[in-house]
């Protein structure tokens, strides 16, 4: 089946059609600048077609899926012939709160529910509706799934998952950790086990998402039972541009002397913080590496924090779950840099690992990078959130 997989933000909107039974992207491409100007790029990946750039305004986002449709039914570029050949569209969306352990087919009654848990996610989810809205407009008559970052973690323990603050903030308010990246967590950890031969629920998996945001999650016997992102995204790993776990108070103390109120600081937190604010060069970590290797010390301690941050949630879910089977890297450094993976590998020699330079030296591509009579294996394994809700989507609709 034919699924068209919407990744909708405030201004942008990232589409791809991807065919179920090969796993095959059909086509693929981005709405920008929503509200602003506009612009399009598509790419017909089936018929190797390149990528297409159009500046054309895009007033709204119902304009932007009304764009994507034409694009995809296109005589010259589509990749379908009518819409009829989609058979259904999966929405990502960012926060599902509580009430959402898993994907659902979307109704009114799960509109109203996503609306509900938005002020967990006030930039997000209005977003992600959004694109669910303009979709419900053009095509009334096909199947949409929702696909939450949240849900995979939803199986976490109370223990996991509840903060030492006064419970009755959860009680009223529902603070807690939730997690994300569910989506890529979920695919990794049950891919690998397939990879292997195994059933999940035979594995204690370390999923380690290193992008530009960056996640651990610990899955033991198929379920999550930890993950590093909180409330929000901007609890646990150093990440390109979010400060991860830090003291509370030191939210205070920076407002004090920067005569920012708590909003002020936490933007900082979240986009100027991370190996881009430590190093003062980039958030990139191909820019890290080439500071690093030019002599720039801050690039090197950026480097350094993000590894051992990285190393020290593998030991805390090494102990959560009682023993690790498989660690994965995954995501844009997960699955890129080799240099990267082996500096978090050098603090995992305790757990009977040992890095197989030669094997480490791959991208994107799935490897086993632990030598072979290491104790625990550990793999690079590229994720696809887009094949993932694709998969989520087919299996509510068929
Ligand atoms: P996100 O989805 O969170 O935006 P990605 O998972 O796409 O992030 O990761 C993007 C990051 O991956 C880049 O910022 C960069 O740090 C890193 N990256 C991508 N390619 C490489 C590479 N070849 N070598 C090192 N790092 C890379």
């Amino acid at each position: 089946m034919n699924i068209l997989v919407i990744n909708c933000g405030s201004s942008s909107l990232k589409f791809q059609v991807i065919d179920t039974e090969t796993s095959n992207v059909l086509a693929k491409g981005l709405c920008e600048r929503i509200g602003i100007d506009g612009a399009i790029t598509y790419e017909n990946v089936r018929d190797n077609g390149g990528k297409n750039k159009k500046e054309v305004t895009i007033e709204d986002h119902k304009k932007a899926i009304s764009l994507v449709l034409d694009a995809l039914t296109d005589a010259e570029t589509g990749v379908i012939k009518s819409l009829d050949e989609i058979g259904a569209v999966g929405h990502r969306i960012v926060h599902g709160g509580e009430k959402f352990t898993s994907s659902v087919i979307i109704n009114d009654e799960v509109i109203e529910a996503i609306r509900e848990v938005s002020d967990l996610a006030p930039l997000h989810n209005p977003a992600n509706l959004t694109g669910v809205m303009a979709c419900k407009a053009l095509m009334p008559n096909t199947p949409m799934v929702g696909v939450f970052d949240t849900a995979f973690h939803q199986t976490m323990p109370a223990k996991a998952y509840m903060y030492a603050i006064p419970k009755s903030y959860y009680d009223e308010y529902k603070i807690r950790r939730y997690g994300f990246h569910g989506t890529s967590h979920s695919f990794v950890s049950k891919q690998i086990a397939a990879y292997l031969g195994k059933s999940p629920e035979d594995l204690k998996t370390i999923v380690c998402h290193l992008g530009n945001g960056a996640s651990v999650s610990a899955v033991k016997f198929g379920k999550c039972v930890d993950t590093s992102m909180g409330l929000t995204p901007l609890e646990g790993l150093v990440m390109g541009t979010r400060s991860g776990d830090l003291d509370p108070a030191v939210i205070e103390y920076i407002a004090g002397k920067e005569n920012l109120d708590a909003s002020g600081v936490l933007n900082i937190l979240n986009k100027k913080s991370g190996v881009q604010g430590l190093s003062g060069v980039s958030s990139d970590f191909r820019d890290l590496w080439k500071g690093k290797d030019e002599g720039n010390e801050d690039a090197a301690l950026a480097l350094d924090v993000w590894a051992y941050r990285v190393a020290k949630y593998i030991g805390a879910y090494t102990a959560a779950m009682n023993g690790v089977d498989v660690i994965c890297f995954t995501a844009g450094v997960g699955e890129n840099d080799p240099r990267s993976r082996a500096l978090v590998m050098d603090y995992l020699g305790y757990l009977g690992i040992t890095l197989d330079e030669e094997a480490n030296n791959v991208r994107g591509e799935i490897a086993e990078i632990s030598t072979k009579d290491s104790k625990v294996k550990v793999y690079v394994y590229p994720t696809n959130e887009e094949l993932a809700i694709a998969n989520e989507t087919y299996a509510l609709v068929k």
